[in-house]
């Protein structure tokens, strides 16, 4: 016998008033729950209404409206999300560093409208993800991402589980198009890192990049749970007003949230005042903000200035110094990289830094270490911007304990015992122990990897499962497994296996440029395996090739030349390849169809050179280039690496502060190497 829904014998027409009316319900309970912060009923009441309305639904589904208040705790998982163009296009801010930029900025603006009294509104800027939201007829009908400013995804239904914003406005334009901020506060996002601590998950870095994957997660169900925010803080649409503030206002009256914390600035010290109250305040927040907006307030003036590029003339904004802490240094620990290189970090007591608790920082190399005379037991100033790992930047010698020792450069390396070496002209230590277990797994590591042979189903936890079992010694076995051997193993099977088995057999068709790299050679990225592959074809004719063959080719330089000499020269190697050979490995390269490097971390980036660096610049710019980097001589916002050389001045500097990731040459080297 089926059991009969609650609401069998309701009518169609009763049914449907009776949604209208719960949905009405329970927005108002919303909006003065999570809006107004005065609730009038108790959770477990508002909890009834919501089933009530869900069963509803469940029994006249055809009556589920998109804006119905069920949807706000998500729906179905989705496969992926479609695009949707800009209109327009979501522009980007120009950014200042200190008040003589500020000023640059207001006495441009007075230049461009010399017979205009300019007054301004002050904004925080919420360190976020930015969204348009479309209203239609007072319903919220889509929802997108800001991608590249022209194009982005629709995240309609995540952004429906957003607590505060109304599903439903009511007396507003029928096509209300704003944009607005969406964000995790620092309580949820320090909620949501202590239970992933308690389920050993992996700690999720910062509350931005942690909202920039929530909106985008399949699941909004789980996009519910996570309880994200939003404030808007721009109406495409004209109001009918005539200032910015008045936006604001009447954005706030149809009861969207808007940060109360904007303010009226009518002349520059206000907006001087602003920033200088708020550079400190607003480590009380509930939010990350990483600085102020300031907009000229008066409408028509907008037009006027227009804009340059991508970012309006009529607005700018004010990036507050980067947050430090101070904190302890517990003890400095060694991590072993593949290309043997030993990194030092220190493990400190753990301090708030940025709405993060942080407890590690890199110490980059033992140079680094040994300037800054880093001890255990000293308290050191830590920094972090963006989302770069943190760094210690000073230490405080006042506080240094009696009894420290500066710390030694290892002789041995931490993972393996054997002495390590410092290759002339380069700051790294490195352990060249070519069994280091730590070396030796993340060089298998690499062979696997996506852009290396790319063997699908041999993950980071398999690769050390195949050592532990010493099945493998390197990379070269890894063809020698034997299905005998792997359905034994725990958590395998006769399926995963046969899968395996079959992924390394397909590798066998990558092509000479994949093994290049996979096999990681020094200074051998992506970009510059493709270049050897496409100059020799074949194995043998690189290996054969001499100093000044090697050089000839586009963008290989003495560098790259060295490196690939002395990997060919050493025996061990020369082993490896000709096991490989014996493999089935291809060796060859086909006739290129495009000689664009196409994957690797400098893909379609812009690098910046400068300061001196240990090589040539145009020898560095040749190794970017040949992993698909452009490399441009000035710093700005579109850059996204400044490669510091000694004695680096004003572009760094700058680079510092807009908030671009500076590399050493050698962390250059090294991701070029890694790929
Ligand atoms: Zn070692």
């Amino acid at each position: 016998m089926t059991e009969l829904s609650p609401f069998e014998e309701m009518s169609e027409t009763h049914a449907a008033e009776e949604i209208s009316r719960l949905s009405r319900e329970l927005e108002a309970h919303s909006r003065l729950y999570y809006v107004e912060n005065r609730p009038t009923i108790t959770d477990r009441e508002f909890d009834a209404l919501m089933a009530r309305l869900g069963a509803l639904e469940d029994a006249f589904p055809h009556l589920r409206r998109p804006d119905s208040p069920s949807q706000r705790v998500g729906g179905e998982p989705v496969e992926g999300f479609e695009q949707v163009a800009h209109d327009p296009p979501m522009l980007s801010l120009d950014n200042s560093y200190d008040e003589g930029e500020l000023q640059e900025w207001v006495e441009r603006s007075r230049r461009l409208v010399p017979d205009a009294e300019l007054s301004y509104v002050a904004e925080l800027k919420v360190d976020g993800v930015s969204i348009s939201l479309l209203y239609e007829q007072g319903a919220l009908s889509r929802a997108v991402t800001r991608g590249n400013g022209e194009v982005g995804d629709d995240v309609t239904a995540n952004v429906r589980t957003l607590r505060r914003l109304p599903l439903r406005l009511d007396g507003v334009p029928e096509r209300l198009l704003l944009r607005g901020e969406i964000y995790m506060p620092r309580t949820v996002f320090q909620q949501l890192n202590r239970r992933r601590e308690e389920e050993g998950e992996a700690l999720y870095a910062n509350p931005r990049n942690t909202t920039a994957g929530t909106i985008r997660l399949l699941d909004s169900r789980e996009v519910a749970r996570r309880k994200l925010e939003v404030a808007i803080f721009q109406s495409v649409t004209d109001l009918g007003v005539s200032t910015h503030g008045e936006i604001l206002e009447t954005l706030a009256s149809w009861g969207l949230p808007v940060m109360e914390t904007w303010r009226r600035c009518p002349h520059v010290e206000a907006l001087r005042d602003y920033i200088h109250e708020w550079q400190d305040e607003r480590r009380r927040l509930d939010y990350e903000t990483d600085g102020v907006v300031i907009k000229v307030d008066g409408l028509g003036l907008h037009e006027r200035m227009g804009r340059t590029g991508k970012a309006p003339r009529w607005a700018i904004a004010y990036k507050f110094e980067a947050e430090q802490a101070e904190t302890e240094v517990l003890g400095v620990t060694v991590q072993v990289g593949r290309t043997g290189a030993l990194t030092p970090v220190a493990e400190l007591a753990p301090v708030l830094l940025a709405g993060t608790t942080v407890k590690r920082a890199t110490l980059h190399n033992y140079e680094d270490l040994a300037r800054k005379d880093v001890r255990v037991g000293d308290f050191v100033r830590v920094e972090k911007g963006g989302d770069i790992i943190p760094k210690v930047v000073s230490v405080n010698l006042d506080r240094r304990p009696g009894g420290t020792t500066p710390f030694a450069i290892p002789e041995c390396c931490p993972e393996c015992g054997e002495a390590v070496v410092q290759f002339e002209g380069e700051v790294a230590v490195r352990c060249v122990n070519p069994a280091c277990p730590a070396i030796v797994a993340q060089s298998v590591e690499h062979f696997v990897s996506r852009n290396a042979m790319d063997i699908e189903g041999l993950g980071e936890k398999t690769v050390a499962q195949l050592l532990a079992a010493g099945l493998i010694e390197d990379y070269t076995s890894l063809y020698e497994l034997t299905l005998g051997e792997l359905e034994v193993l725990e958590g395998w099977g006769k399926k995963s296996a046969l899968n395996v088995l079959a992924e390394l057999e397909k590798s066998q068709q990558r092509t000479l440029a994949h093994l290049l790299f996979a096999v990681g050679i020094r200074f051998v990225g992506v970009g510059v395996a493709k270049k050897l592959a496409e100059r020799f074809r074949d194995l043998d004719r690189l290996m054969e090739a001499d100093r000044e063959t090697l050089e000839d080719t586009p963008e290989i330089g003495p560098k790259v030349a060295d490196s690939l000499i002395r990997f060919f020269a050493d025996a061990h190697n020369r082993d490896r390849l000709s096991k490989l050979r014996s493999h089935g490995v291809t060796v060859t390269q086909p006739e290129p169809a495009s000689a664009v490097s196409s994957d690797g971390p400098f893909v379609a980036k812009t690098v910046v050179l400068t300061g001196t660096l240990s090589m040539a610049r145009g020898e560095a710019k040749k190794l970017l280039e040949g992993a698909g980097a452009k490399v441009t001589g000035s710093v700005s916002s579109k850059t996204d690496f400044v490669v510091a050389g000694e004695s680096a001045g004003s572009k760094l500097t700058k680079a510092q502060g807009l908030g671009v990731k500076i590399l050493s040459e050698q962390e250059m080297l090294d991701m070029l190497e890694e790929g």
